[in-house]
């Protein structure tokens, strides 16, 4: 399963390798979507986490002990249908296939379920339509 997370570092947790340890000792794939840390200040991170649920538990868990608090996130990907000339460049560029064009109307389409929020197709676009938005739930 893969979880989105945001991760808040305390400012004595900056500077120690908490991700590698995740992904050395507690084998969770882990892609960082955008990351704001410094050593000696407090950060935050937006990662996806790929595991079993046990083990993306564990990983929460280990997170926790080194105070580190995680919140689940969802990401919302929206782009303007009005004005969408529906030229495929995003397509090219979504790997997750949650954009797609075919037959028989060949206008884009959508699966939010798909997306993981890597906001590649920000840039694709030409005309610009797409917007990304993250929110704790
Ligand atoms: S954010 Fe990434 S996964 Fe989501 S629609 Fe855009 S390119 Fe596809
Ligand atoms: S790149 Fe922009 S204009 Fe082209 S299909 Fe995607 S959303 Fe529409």
């Amino acid at each position: 399963m893969i979880k989105k997370l945001v991760l808040s570092f305390p400012v004595d947790a900056t500077d120690r390798p908490l991700i590698y340890d995740l992904i050395r000792v507690h084998d969770v794939s882990i892609n960082i979507l955008k990351a704001e840390i410094q050593p000696g200040k407090t950060g935050s991170l937006l990662a996806e986490f790929e595991a079993d649920e046990r083990g993306i538990d564990e990983a929460i868990a280990y997170l926790n002990d080194n105070g580190v608090t995680v919140s689940p996130v969802s990401s919302k990907v929206s782009y303007d249908r009005e004005r969408c000339i529906n030229c495929g460049s995003c397509v090219s560029a979504c790997f997750s296939r949650a954009l797609s064009i075919g037959a028989p109307e060949w206008i884009l389409r959508f699966d939010p379920e798909r997306c993981i929020a890597c906001k590649l197709c920000l840039k694709a676009c030409p005309l610009r339509l797409f917007k990304i938005e993250f929110a704790e739930v």
